[in-house]
């Protein structure tokens, strides 16, 4: 493909325009998508997907291929998926890096582009936005120094820069730690930091197994997927190493189950397992323009609220220092500790709905309590809490 040199400027200009705009925002992703004759471009921020102006049709392939020269892939192939990285200074952002995948369509080539600012300073324990009797509850089991603790959730719930921050708060140099990754997202000083490798055969479960050979204290596990990879993890948890790593499950309870179900035997799960945190994020309300919500909202009592009584809650507006009356977001969390109570049901193959309730008879709030609580304290909405927490079981 030849473009002219008009069309390379103005491509150039466009991309440039339009990375900035990403990081005023704050994105995470850019999203620039074939369709017919012209390129739609959307940004995601806070968790949303948000369209923006996309370039002229005439000079659209000129976007994508400027990207893929700059991130070093063959502009020429477009019939099959690639994928690189393009390093921040390329674009005059140092602290950030990005990752590119593209993908053949049935209407031309998309490609996503993800934003990772590798800045080290916001992976602290406190800026998750923990309770103070969570965060202490989890630097007590980091602390233990041995032992398995998980954080699950979906993608996009947080639990890598959880993950990170973890580490990073461990990261002193009297231990010896290691992240294994697909791939590394943040570069922390100090820590030995794996990527693995699929096609040449270094997967999860063999850099594992490698990595326990190099003496660490701490192990940092991006994904458990596989039984391999849970059983090790399991031994590892269980020999003196802190492990850390993410499952997808829709609360800590089930958390438990699924490593069941990946094979690891009971008393393995209940002896390796010291804490599960499950965790979501929800957009924060922008305290400049929310406005308090009347007693009549429609959702409030499907999420348990009694506006009539001392609880009150706001609503999004929209201004000029937020995106539709939202900015930025805050983490919901569950803390889930290994304790007598559990491990008996555990042991005893307990149901899902079974772990809820015990996990409830040891005072262990749910997602929705904790979302129901953020409301009130006027940091996020009602809707944000209903679409984003999974609802309690019925009594
Ligand atoms: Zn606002």
């Amino acid at each position: 493909m030849v473009f002219d040199a008009y069309d390379l400027a103005d491509s150039s200009r466009y991309l440039s325009q339009l990375l900035a705009h990403a990081h005023q925002l704050g994105a995470s992703d850019v999203h620039l998508e074939s369709t017919h004759g012209a390129l739609r471009v959307r940004l995601r921020v806070d968790g949303l997907l948000h369209e923006q102006p996309g370039p002229a049709p005439a000079i659209g392939e000129a976007v994508l291929s400027r990207i893929k020269i700059l991130a070093n892939l063959d502009i020429a192939e477009r019939r099959l998926p690639q994928d690189g990285e393009l390093a921040g200074h390329t674009l005059g952002k140092p602290q950030c890096s990005y990752r590119i995948s593209t993908l053949p369509t049935i209407y031309g080539e998309n490609l996503v582009v993800r934003v990772l600012d590798t800045q080290v300073q916001n992976l602290a324990l406190d800026a998750l936005g923990l309770q103070p009797e969570q965060a202490q509850q989890l630097r007590q089991s980091l602390a233990e120094g041995h032992g398995l603790v998980m954080f699950t959730g979906p993608t996009g719930s947080g639990k890598t820069v959880s993950l990170y921050a973890c580490v990073q708060s461990l990261n002193q140099s009297h231990l010896s730690l290691a992240t294994i990754e697909d791939p590394t997202e943040i570069r922390l000083p100090g820590v030995t930091q794996v990527n693995i490798h699929e096609r040449i055969g270094l997967t999860f479960a063999h850099a594992l197994r490698a990595v326990l050979r190099q003496d660490p204290d701490v192990l940092m596990v991006g994904e458990i997927r596989d039984n391999d990879t849970a059983n090790m993890a399991m031994r590892a948890a269980q020999t003196g190493h802190l492990v850390l790593s993410t499952l997808h499950t829709r609360d800590a309870p089930s958390a438990w189950l699924r490593l069941l179900h990946m094979g690891v035997p009971a008393y393995q799960v209940v002896s390796g397992v010291r804490l599960i945190v499950a965790q979501r994020l929800l957009r924060r309300l922008c305290p400049h323009c929310r406005v308090p919500l009347g007693q009549a909202h429609p959702h409030g009592q499907a999420l348990g609220l009694d506006l009539s009584a001392q609880q009150q809650a706001f609503a999004p507006v929209g201004c000029a220092r937020c995106h539709q009356g939202y900015r930025g977001r805050v983490g919901v969390f569950q803390l889930m500790p290994v304790t007598h109570g559990l491990e008996q049901a555990v042991l005893q193959s307990a149901s899902a709905r079974q772990l809820r309730q015990e996990a409830q008879r040891q005072g262990v709030g749910t997602l929705r309590e904790q979302a129901r609580a953020r409301v009130c304290e006027g940091l996020t909405s009602i809707d944000e809490a209903l679409t984003q927490t999974p609802a309690d079981d019925p009594p």
